[in-house]
Parts: C-alpha cells; structure tokens; sequence
C-alpha cells in the first residue's frame, strides 16, 4: 500500500462508537425530534420534489433563507457545505500548498488538524492555557514564527466549551494576515458570535452548522464572508453538494426556526441543571460550558466512563485524547429525562 500517503497510513479513521441500544450523549445532538408539525410540512412537501434532477448548485433558495434568519452582512457571500465538515475541507482544499500550515489551538475540534493532514499542510496546534482560556503572547508569537494560511477558532471551543475572550481573538484576527475561520458550531448555546464582525476585516469568515440546532441528520453547514475569499473556496466545491433533500429540508425548516429556538433554550435551561447538580459533587470538577455540552474531570476516568457505559448511557472518554485533557469526560446536554440517568449513573460511578 506504499502508495498510500505515509501521513494518511499513519492516521486511524475517525471512530464513531456504536450508540445501539444506548442513551447517546457522545455527539453534542439535540435530543428533541423534530416537532410533529415540522414532521407533517416536510412529508408534504416530498412528493414533489425533483429527485430525477440535479439540484440547484447555487442553493440559492436555501442561502436566502440563511441569509434571513441568521441577518447575514448584506455585502458578506455565503457558501453551503455538506456540514461544517466539508466547508474546513473546502477552505484547506483552496489553500493547501507543501510546507503550509494551518493552525488551531490545542485541545480543539479535532477535524481541523485531520484535515490538514489530509490535504498535505502542516497543524501547528497552540497550547491553551490551564483553564482552556486562549493563551494570547502564545498564539500572537506561534503565528509570527509560522505564518499560517489557515487559523481555525472554535468559538465556544470543542471538547472544552468555553468561548475564547473576544478581545484576543480580534488580536488574532488582526496580526493574522492570512485567513482566520471562527467556527461558531455551538452559537444555538451562547450569545457571543463574531458574526456581527464580518466585513470588518477582509481576512475574517464565520462558519456555522445546523447540526447542534437540531439537524445534525441534514448535514448543513455554511460559511460566510467578504465576497473575494467565499467566491474562491467556491471554486473547489463539488457541483451539486447539497442534496434535492437536504435543500428542501433545510429551507422548510428553516423557515420554523423559532421551533428549534425553543428546544435549545430548553436544552440551555438543561444545561445549567446539569451545572448546578454537577457542581455539587466534591469529586468532579466542572469546567464552565457556553455549548450543549459540559466537560468534567474525575479521578479515574475510565473506570468512571465504563460504569456509565454499563448504566446504558454513551458519553465521550477524553482522557487520552490530549495530555491537558487527562481525566476529563465530555456528555452532551440531553433531554430532561437522560440527563436525570446521565446524573444518577454518575453520582453511582464515583463513589
Ligand atoms: N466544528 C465544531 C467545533 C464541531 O464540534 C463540529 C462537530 N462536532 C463540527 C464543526 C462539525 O459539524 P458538522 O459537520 O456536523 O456541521
């Protein structure tokens, strides 16, 4: 197989653990279905649908509704991906030449140092500080030693779901002269956004997904920004990415997003149950969380994750995935019901 990439042969293929049979707390969904009368819409509307055709390669009807309810920059472009997913492996694709390096901070959303790889650049991952707050000198030096192309931020950050200070990603933006990518997958969960930014600086995009509003089966995730970067990384998306299905869904849905609204303030009302019941706990420590999901450190994290394992709920193990992340488990928000077993297998597991 040498002629496989050595890089790529050196990679595991990302691992999604069966949830068969288990509460699934592992993947940062929405728990709720979507509302039967969303259900009843978008049957109705299947029917008709061209499936004979290629669909619409612009999506133009579906980024107009983007457009709306997000209250996109007028002058800012949009373009679609399969998820935020393939918008990072549109926008590395675009910049990806030998030596060049993107960089992220460590420990962050991993697809962006896979997809680095994948396309031959270089990661270079800044270390975050203890807390998992940005390390300024650290990240404003690391990008004047290696000048990267790319600089993804996720903001609130993933695994540890905290949202960077806001005075330092500017810092970043500006000493950057290269591409920065705010990537805003968890916004449904927080009132900070750097969307209101775009536009004031011409190397600032904003990528978000629907996937943590409540369609993560969709797949749709978009990328917004000055007009001369978006019609760029336009040019190596596929043709048709976006599915006759997926831009039905997508624009029905859309066009209910106060339902969805609804069910993440109940996830955030969710969220700050599981903090305060969580924090009561004398052997766990909680780090603060702006996302739908929360990270904790235990002693024994594996032992910890097993038991709830055994009481049938599938949370996230971190403790291997990155040295500051030693000890730490990460568990979606569910509904009220599973986060009250997620609660109790808990409080079993470390005693
Ligand atoms: N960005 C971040 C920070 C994420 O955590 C995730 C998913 N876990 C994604 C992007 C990808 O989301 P999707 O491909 O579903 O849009």
């Amino acid at each position: 197989m040498d002629y496989i990439r050595p890089e790529i042969r050196a990679l595991s293929a990302y691992h999604v653990p069966s949830a068969e049979g288990l509460i699934k707390l592992d993947a940062m969904e929405n728990p709720y279905p979507l509302p039967a009368e969303l259900q009843e819409i978008l049957a109705a509307s299947l029917p008709s649908l061209a499936l004979n055709r290629y669909p619409d390669p612009n999506a133009n009807l579906v980024k107009d509704e983007i457009r709306q309810v997000f209250s996109i920059h007028p002058q800012a472009e949009i373009i679609l991906g399969n998820g935020s997913d393939e918008i990072i492996q549109m926008i590395a694709m675009a910049v990806a030449k030998p030596n060049a390096v993107v960089m992220g901070v460590d420990p962050s959303f991993v697809m962006f140092k896979m997809i680095a790889t994948f396309v031959g650049m270089k990661y270079v991952g800044v270390g975050l500080n203890q807390d998992f707050s940005l390390d300024r000198d650290a990240i404003l030096s690391a990008i004047e030693e290696h000048q990267p192309e790319i600089i993804f931020l996720a903001y609130p950050n993933n695994p540890t779901g905290n949202c960077f200070d806001e005075e330092t990603l500017l810092s970043v933006i500006e000493k950057s002269k290269k591409l920065v990518v705010i990537d805003e997958a968890y916004f449904p969960f927080t009132d900070r956004s750097m969307l209101s930014r775009l536009m004031q600086f011409p190397n600032l995009v904003v990528m978000r997904t629907l996937s943590k509003l409540g369609l993560a089966g969709v797949r749709l995730g978009f990328l917004a920004g000055p007009v001369e970067i978006i019609g760029e990384i336009n040019k190596v998306r596929l043709p048709y990415n976006i599915s006759v299905l997926d831009q039905q869904a997508t624009r029905l849905l859309l066009q209910h997003y106060a339902l969805f609204k609804a069910q993440t303030e109940k996830i955030k009302i969710e969220r700050s149950r599981l903090i305060r019941e969580i924090s009561q706990l004398n052997q766990v420590h909680l780090f603060p969380s702006e996302a739908n999901f929360v990270l904790l450190r235990v002693a024994q994290a594996q032992d910890v994750f097993n038991r709830i394992l055994e009481r049938g709920i599938l949370i996230k193990n971190l403790n291997n995935a990155h040295s500051s992340l030693k000890g730490c488990l990460r568990v979606t928000v569910g509904s009220e019901e599973e986060n009250t077993l997620f609660l109790n297998a808990l409080k079993s597991s470390i005693t």
